[in-house]
């Protein structure tokens, strides 16, 4: 059963499609057909909102391992995120059953939900979720356990996040803004099935999803400069099988580096503008069955 369930916006000051419709339900209320739901909608990082920036010190989606909650980091979202654990969790022994964090990605990934753990709850929401919206992504970041993340979805008892793309930081775009909106009902009348226990949800067959691989990173230079930029054959290609031999990067020289991997993948976050600066292209994932 879930008692209680946090829809927060936000966490990211200049992803701007949480931050409105999170504002919108806030003054409309939510949808009638969710009253049976307990639902918390708030927003994050108010100062990095106001800043129309992703955070002022430190990426707050990052702040709640309990190494870095029990730190002494006088980052105002390392501070920030205790006073937030101390609300909707703590991480562990949550306050919160469910906690449905919404973000914005410059990659073009669609509307893709982001699940932490493989487990019953999981599987038979990115089931539902892909039923009622056969154009949703499934990624699942299960490469460690639930707890270990550092996301702020993880201070409640179950967590997930919702990446909608392509869009502009701090820019809101209209198609984009309709498939958040998609997804957080759908999630939302998923919360409903399953608190009524409905056999809709046991009767849903497995899915496509992508299983996070690892980073691939910018080729740099001998003073770590960038060496390349994405290719535009792959641009925009989230989720689209990246064959072995297929160019990924074209050389400011003009020569093109290619996927030398033996397998195909699935790339996503390609050229996530969030990730410029640890030089991250894009990330790798396994196309399975969920
Ligand atoms: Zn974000």
């Amino acid at each position: 059963m879930l008692n209680s369930i946090a829809l927060i916006g936000g966490t990211h000051g200049n992803e701007t499609s949480g931050i409105q419709l999170i504002t919108n339900w806030l003054n409309t209320g939510l949808p009638e057909r969710f009253e049976s739901l307990n639902v918390t909608c708030a927003l994050a990082n108010m100062a990095a909102i106001e800043a129309n920036q992703r955070f002022l010190d430190e990426d707050l989606n990052r702040q709640f391992t309990a190494e870095k909650l029990a730190a002494d980091n006088p980052a105002r979202e390392a501070q920030l995120a205790k006073k937030l654990n101390a609300k909707y969790g703590p991480k562990g022994h949550s306050a919160t059953d469910f906690f449905i964090d919404i973000h914005n990605t410059t990659s073009n990934m669609g509307a893709t939900l982001i699940v932490l753990e493989a487990d019953d709850f999981n599987t038979k929401l990115a089931r539902f979720v892909k039923h009622v919206m056969p154009e949703a992504n499934i990624l699942v970041e299960d490469e460690k356990s639930f707890v270990e993340h550092g996301y702020f979805c993880t201070v409640g008892k179950k967590g997930v996040m919702i990446e909608v793309g392509a869009q502009p930081q701090g820019v809101l775009r209209e198609d984009v803004y309709q498939l958040t909106l998609t997804m957080a009902e759908a999630i939302l009348d998923f919360c409903v099935a399953w608190n009524a226990r409905s056999q809709e949800l046991a009767n849903l067959p497995p899915c496509e999803a992508f299983r996070l691989g690892h980073e691939v990173k910018f080729p740099l230079d001998e003073n770590g400069k960038r060496k390349a930029m994405i290719h535009h054959s792959l641009q925009d290609q989230d989720f689209t099988p990246l064959l072995p031999g297929a160019p990924i990067f074209r050389g400011f020289d003009g020569t093109d580096f290619v996927w030398e991997d033996d397998n195909e993948t699935y790339p996503h976050f390609i050229n996530e503008a969030a990730y410029h600066k640890l030089d991250v292209a894009f990330a790798t994932a396994e196309r399975i069955s969920f």
